[in-house]
């Protein structure tokens, strides 16, 4: 059988898969079975941020890997504890925990808002106020705290205590925190999955504010927009906002899981022994892989996403069946005269893969990824949109 028709048989089919068997790759540039050479317009979903086997990437790896490769949490590993340090370092905040993906490092934004509310306000202070059109994971916490109903339908009953509101007016939180006890706010300055929407910047403003006065927490779940992702360290920062809470993984490690949820000064002690855990969270090699990803970014590669990211818009913007182009840094969003998945599928064939996100043709290349092939695949997606 062939790889594809083993992976039918066996795999579940949670995955409606483009017809596709990739065996390696280099920077931007992914190798298929068929022969073919494409060019990385997604990054695996925003995570391979220096793209394929970087060779500092790869040697920080193998390096590790050849030391020590897990040790569980019960003891000390220098790569958490200097990840941890550079985090904190680069964002103000005071404690990390580490685990292996976004949606656990939301549990456990969550979980820290949760007990902190209970110790403060009172233990009814639980609700969780996220928005519409959000996402935050599949396990059954973050599916309720994702404000899309088409992923709750078959899973009911999801965790109590989410509500959402329309990311419009602050007078709809305002009736919510009447009506409801809540412990936080959970935001994505730009929602991703959502369709590559940025969160008005006076509301984003007015949500940290109110919240501020009433003593809420504010939790900005950076999974995709984080890790430079936008042209910042972290999407707040494009908005001047300081966050109780942040969570990231994506990109984090660059192609490795990983995920962290950051806790300022208010929270940082909020979690104690045995609160929180994870077998895996804060892995050696994870964490070493990481560190060499975070060494990348920094100022001149944080400018160089912003450049790309109008070098995108300038070539799309006004060009035939391109509606709009919307976004910030390396987090694009194409809305297309032609259905979305007709033009993915086009540029597929063309050998440039690209996401969807909703209604948008959705771009999230790698950080470092060569002009010559961003300016390459522009002209592929420019082709595709262009199409009757
Ligand atoms: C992808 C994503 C998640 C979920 O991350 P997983 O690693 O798939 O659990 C959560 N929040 C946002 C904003 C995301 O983009």
């Amino acid at each position: 059988m062939s790889i594809t028709e083993l992976d039918k048989q066996y795999v579940a089919n949670t995955y409606n898969r483009f017809p596709v068997e990739f065996t390696h790759g280099k920077g931007s540039v992914l190798y298929g079975t068929d022969g073919k050479k494409y060019i990385d317009m997604g990054a695996g979903i925003g995570v391979t941020s220096l793209g394929i086997c970087d060779d500092g990437w790869v040697k920080a790896v193998t390096e590790q890997v050849m030391k020590l490769q897990h040790t569980s949490n019960l003891y000390y590993t220098e790569p958490c504890a200097l990840l941890a340090e550079e985090l904190c370092k680069r964002t103000g905040f005071k404690k990390v925990f580490f685990s292996n993906s976004g949606a656990e490092a939301n549990e456990c934004a969550i979980k820290v808002a949760r007990k902190y509310a209970a110790q403060v306000k009172g233990s009814d202070y639980s609700t969780v106020v996220t928005l519409n059109n959000s996402f935050h994971g599949r396990t059954l916490t973050t599916l309720a705290a994702t404000g899309q109903p088409k992923f709750h339908e078959d899973f009911q009953p999801l965790t109590p205590g989410f509500v959402h509101a329309t990311a419009e007016s602050i007078y709809e939180l305002e009736a919510i925190a009447a009506k409801y006890k809540v412990a936080a706010f959970m935001i994505e300055c730009i929602q991703g999955e959502g369709g590559v929407v940025p969160l008005d910047y006076d509301y984003v403003h007015e949500l940290f504010s109110f919240a501020g006065y009433h003593k809420i927490l504010t939790i900005v779940d950076e999974v995709q927009t984080g890790n430079g992702r936008t042209g910042k360290m972290y999407s707040y920062m494009n908005y001047g906002l300081t966050p109780d809470i942040v969570s990231t993984a994506k990109g984090l490690a660059g192609g490795l899981p990983l995920g962290a949820t950051m806790m300022s000064e208010k929270v940082q002690n909020v979690l104690g022994y045995g609160d929180h855990g994870s077998t895996f969270g804060g892995n050696p090699v994870c964490c070493a892989a990481a560190n060499y990803v975070l060494s990348q970014i920094d100022d001149k590669l944080l400018s160089e996403v912003t450049e790309k990211g109008e070098i995108i818009k300038k070539e799309l913007t006004g060009a035939k069946g391109i509606v709009k182009v919307v976004g910030l840094g390396l987090m694009v969003g194409i809305i297309t005269e032609r259905n979305v998945s007709d033009v993915v599928n086009d540029c597929l064939k063309k050998g440039v893969l690209c996401l969807t996100a909703h209604d948008k043709v959705r771009l999230l290349p790698a950080l470092n990824i060569p002009k010559d092939l961003l300016y390459e695949a522009l002209a592929v997606i420019k082709e595709a949109c262009a199409e009757e």
